[in-house]
C-alpha cells in the first residue's frame, strides 16, 4: 500500500485499484508540545489506516508545503506559491503516468487549504488525464463538536493535540503545554474582510485554546470517525465514473470553435 515500500511489480498490481492518496501536511511550530511535522504525520497515519480497510496506494507524506503565516517562528519551511503549484502538478502528473487516474489530496494543514483550492482550478484547463479529489480536513466535524470542551480550537489545541496523543504519543510533550487558556490576540476588527496578517495577529505563538483538555481517548474517537469517513469516500471515488469524463469534455470544448451569436 505504501508507494515507497512496495516493489515495482507490486505497485503495478495496485494500478487496478485506480486510487492514490497523497497525504499532505507541513513543517511549522505547533505550540510548545507538538512536533513540527504534526500535520503530515497525522495525514499519513490516517491514510494508512484507511488503506488497511479499502485498498489504495499511499504516497510518502508531503511535508514541504505552504506555511507563510508561521515563517516568524523557528521550524517553518514554506515553499513559494508558484513552486508549490508547479510541484503539485508535477507530482500528480507522475502519479498518473504510473497508472493512477484518481488522486486524493489528503490535507491536514489549514494553511494549505487555499492553495489546494487554487491548485484544483489551476489544472482544470490543462487537459489532464486524471482527476484530483480534495476532501475537507475534518470529515467528521460532528464528533469534534461533541467531544470539544474548550471554546477556541484550531492549532495545537485540544482537538489537534488529542489526535496527536492517540497517533504518536511519543512525540507529544504534554509537560510543555502552557498554563491557562490562550485566546485569539487579534486586536483589530475589519470583519467581514480578511487580511494577510490575521493569522499572525491572532496566534503569534502558533497555539490556541487549552491543550490540557486533550486526551488520547478523544483522539481515538476523532481518528476512528475520520478513517471511517475516508474509507466511505475512497469507495465513492472508486465508483465515480463521471468526474474525469466531465474534465475531458470541458477541455475538448476549449479547443472547439464557439458558435456565433444568434446562429
Ligand atoms: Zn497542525
Amino acid at each position: 500500500m505504501e508507494w515507497e515500500k512496495v516493489t515495482s511489480s507490486e505497485l503495478y498490481e495496485m494500478v487496478r485499484e485506480g486510487v492514490c492518496i497523497i497525504p499532505i501536511g507541513s513543517l511549522e511550530k505547533h505550540g510548545e508540545h507538538l512536533p513540527l511535522g504534526n500535520d503530515a504525520l497525522i495525514a499519513h497515519k490516517i491514510a494508512l489506516m484507511a488503506a488497511e480497510v479499502e485498498p489504495v496506494v499511499v504516497l510518502p507524506p508531503l511535508f514541504f508545503t505552504y506555511t507563510k503565516e508561521m515563517k516568524n517562528l523557528t521550524g517553518a519551511i514554506s515553499i513559494e506559491t508558484d513552486i508549490l503549484l508547479s510541484f503539485l502538478e508535477n507530482l500528480c502528473d507522475e502519479v498518473s503516468r504510473n497508472g493512477f487516474k484518481k488522486i486524493i489530496l489528503l490535507n491536514c494543514h489549514g494553511g494549505n487549504r487555499n492553495i489546494l483550492h487554487v491548485f484544483l482550478q489551476h489544472i482544470t484547463d490543462r487537459g489532464k488525464d486524471y482527476a484530483v479529489y480534495l476532501p475537507p480536513i475534518f470529515l467528521a466535524p460532528e464528533v469534534i463538536k461533541e467531544l470539544r470542551e474548550t471554546s477556541e480550537t484550531g492549532h495545537a489545541c485540544e482537538i489537534e493535540t488529542s489526535i496527536s496523543l492517540y497517533l504518536f504519543p511519543e512525540l507529544c510533550k504534554m509537560d510543555r503545554v502552557p498554563g491557562g487558556f490562550s485566546s485569539s490576540r487579534k486586536d483589530y476588527d475589519v470583519s467581514p474582510a480578511r487580511t494577510s496578517i490575521d493569522w499572525y495577529a491572532s496566534y503569534p505563538n502558533a497555539y490556541v485554546g487549552d491543550a490540557k483538555f486533550a486526551s488520547a481517548e478523544k483522539g481515538r474517537r476523532i481518528v476512528e470517525a475520520q478513517v471511517e469517513r475516508l474509507v466511505d469516500l475512497i469507495r465513492k471515488i472508486k465508483r465515480d465514473n463521471k468526474v474525469l469524463g466531465k474534465l475531458r469534455e470541458f477541455n475538448e470544448k476549449l479547443r472547439e470553435p464557439k458558435p456565433r451569436e444568434g446562429s
